[in-house]
């Protein structure tokens, strides 16, 4: 864009070989890259009321000193010096290291005020400085830099000085002024000037806010960009779907759709009917009624003379679909199929030559399906459910079994919206909101370990009724290093206690298919009331009868998973409970149990995990793939999140984007991250 700034930050006064060389360390190699090098805080040094400060945070107090100072030497040349300060009417302590040439400043009964680290537990300041007098500086605000090396924060703010004086009217406006005036926000220079220089706390807040809608506004049109471009290069298919054969299906259910249910379905049918690729993602939590929402896409496949697939990540599950789907859709001539490694030999060749032929019109299965041996004759519709299980690849080599099929992901797993928003900016999202109508709220439970005989007791009442339990411990076997409870001493120990009267299955992730198949049937049908189990059970799995589930260690798991866990019941008329037994040591860890006991709202737990979690372990590191921002925080500034995606929807389907100067520079942006050849295309 502009040349001045393209220039080499060697250009400017100070800085030398050696410091190009640190600064290039930090990415910073042109004038530009040194102007938006933004400070990650500033040193505050506002007046703060102590009752508000959190331990081992940064405050300046103001106060009258109420003792002589004392001072003590220590080591070589070390020092401390001890004084305490009446700030309001609260007595302090302010220490100093090595700082001993202050005793002689600090006068009793004079004003003093100290800037330094609040010790909360000993009601001490551990300060760094310190002035005779009232506070002075109350209203600086200085920019504090990450740097490597020999670099100073003084330094920092020096470069960063000059390159503005010099070059700073060189930053030009990349925002249309519709967008500067509508959100009153701060222009280009402007808003660098204040990250840097800020007078005051507004200031910074004025800046972040333009680059935060700056940044999502630019990451927004990307995406956006992006599918645009995807919906018009990869033609899809008309699905011309009959109407009139999917509205007694419909009406056949043996419930009415919810609200919810009806609007993702209509999302859902509008993209297959449409000539683009459909690309969407079902968001719906558990038991919100994904499956029939699934069947409805794939009866209308079927009745556009298409074929359509659904794969699972476990073969339980896929059992359990395909039982599902037989039920719903044989009545309806359909013929749907179940394919996974258990299926072998002469059946699965017949299945698979069936579904060459065309004959088998759906087939649900797990990875199973897509080996190579795999062939549709004419595959309308993909469905992956808990997509998230599947890696990218797997999910391309099974819509590559057709030409340009239409694919939708499920997921129980409730992303936060903001989450969905930028990760999947790609895809549409569909979200099932609502629960059907008469769902009971499972009424969870948090004990600590040394209950347990009280939640044994509890889960006895439960059997007596003739329900059933599960038992969900974290690892299959006792690890050394790792202090937690195993499914087999489990099962052992659970085994003994209900003898005689209940019995209790084992099911972990090291028995073979066909023994994890022997426990499920027989915890099916009830000739198990007690399932002992590890994580494998977590998705689902449907035992209507099961109305008890107790979590063994629940703090090592995430929100999101002991949701899914708790899922497990609740699923039938009966009220439902789940019993956390954990004894987090830290404040996150109790607040996370705590929050469990309080809703049962998938989607507040997950915005509530991305909280105390953040992105990145939301999602598990190798998944993340999340944009980085500079100055932009998914989690905090959603509502900008929301803004600029709204923003840059309209802008990518306007004339004007494309053609008026006023977006030239955004356009810019766009054609820069080569979003508009379709270079970052998978
Ligand atoms: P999930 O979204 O977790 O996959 P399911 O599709 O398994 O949920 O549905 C959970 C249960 O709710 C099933 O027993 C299903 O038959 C039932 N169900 C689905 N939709 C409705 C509805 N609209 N009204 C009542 N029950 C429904
Ligand atoms: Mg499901």
């Amino acid at each position: 864009m502009n040349s001045y700034l393209n220039e080499s930050v060697t250009i400017l006064k100070g800085i030398g070989d050696e410091t190009a060389e640190l600064l290039a360390e930090m990415k910073i190699v042109t004038l530009h890259d040194l102007l938006e090098y933004f400070p990650y805080r500033y040193e505050d040094y506002r007046l703060r009321d102590l009752t508000e400060v959190q331990h081992d945070e940064k405050v300046t107090v103001e106060g009258k000193v109420h003792s002589e100072p004392s001072l003590v030497y220590y080591g070589r040349k070390k020092s401390k010096l001890t004084v305490r300060i009446l700030v309001g009417s609260y007595l302090i302590k302010a220490v100093f290291f090595n700082q001993p040439y202050l005793k002689n400043k600090i006068v009793m009964n004079e004003t003093i005020t100290v800037t330094g680290k609040w010790d909360a537990h000993r009601q001490t300041i551990s300060a760094n400085e310190a002035q005779m007098g009232p506070n002075t500086k109350q209203n600086d605000f200085e920019p504090v830099y990450s740097l490597k090396g020999k670099l100073t924060t003084k330094g920092m703010r020096k470069f960063i000085s000059l390159a503005f004086q010099q070059y700073g009217s060189y930053i030009h406006e990349i925002l249309p002024d519709y967008f500067l005036t509508k959100y009153r926000l701060l222009g280009r220079q402007d808003a660098v000037k204040a990250m840097h220089f800020p007078r005051n706390q507004e200031d910074v807040k004025q800046a972040r806010r333009r680059f935060v809608y700056e940044e999502f506004l630019l990451f927004q049109l990307k995406m956006q960009g992006l599918r645009k471009f995807e919906r018009e290069h990869s033609p899809g298919i008309n699905q011309n779907y009959d109407m009139s054969k999917l509205e007694p299906f419909i009406e056949s259910l043996p419930f009415p759709l919810t609200n919810a249910q009806k609007r993702v379905v209509n999302e859902i049918l509008k993209d297959m009917r449409s000539p683009f690729r459909m690309n969407r993602l079902l968001q719906g939590d558990v038991g919100s009624g994904k499956t029939v929402v699934a069947a409805i896409a794939l009866y209308s496949s079927v009745t556009a003379g298409f074929q359509g697939a659904l794969m699972v990540p476990t073969e339980i599950l896929a059992e359990q679909h395909a039982e599902s789907l037989k039920r719903l859709l044989e009545p309806f001539a359909v013929k749907c199929e179940l394919l996974t490694s258990s299926v072998k030999g002469k059946r699965r060749k017949e299945i698979l030559q069936e579904l060459a032929a065309g004959n088998v019109e759906i087939l649900i299965g797990t990875h199973a399906l897509i080996q190579d041996e795999v062939t549709f004759k004419k595959l309308g519709l993909v469905i992956t459910d808990e997509q998230h299980r599947f890696g990218v690849e797997q999910r391309k080599i099974l819509r590559e079994k057709g030409e340009n099929p239409d694919v939708l992901f499920m997921t129980a797993t409730p992303i936060p919206r903001t989450l969905a928003i930028t990760v999947f900016g790609e895809m549409d999202v569909s979200i099932i909101d609502e629960m059907p109508a008469g769902r009971k709220t499972i009424e969870t439970y948090w004990a600590k370990p040394e209950m347990l005989e009280r939640v044994l007791a509890f889960v006895e009442k439960e059997l007596a009724k003739g329900h059933q339990a599960y038992v969900i411990c974290p690892l299959i076997e006792e690890s050394e290093k790792l202090d937690v409870q195993n499914a087999i001493d489990v099962h052992t120990a659970l085994t003994h206690y209900y003898q005689g009267r209940y019995k209790a299955g084992l099911m972990h992730g090291r028995l073979s298919s066909d023994e994890k198949d022997a426990v499920m049937k027989a915890f099916s049908a009830n000739e198990v009331q007690i399932l002992v189990s590890t994580t494998v059970v977590e998705v689902g799995v449907n035992v209507p009868n099961a109305t008890m589930m107790v979590i063994y260690d629940a703090e090592r798991f995430g929100l999101s998973q002991l949701h899914q866990l708790r899922g497990r019941v609740g699923r039938g008329s009966d009220q439902s409970y789940c019993v956390l037994l954990a004894n987090p040591k830290s404040e996150v860890g109790q607040e996370r149990m705590k929050i469990m006991t309080e809703t049962n709202d998938g989607f507040v737990l997950s915005e509530k995990d991305l909280e105390l979690r953040g992105p990145g372990d939301f999602f598990g590191r190798k998944q993340s793939g999340l944009p980085e921002f500079k100055v932009a925080d998914m989690v905090h500034d959603y509502r900008a999140l929301e803004t600029a995606r709204n923003d840059a929807s309209i802008l990518i389907q306007s004339e004007e984007f494309w053609n008026a100067p006023d977006y030239r520079y955004l356009r810019s942006c766009l054609e820069e991250s080569g979003v508009l050849t379709g270079e970052k295309l998978d």
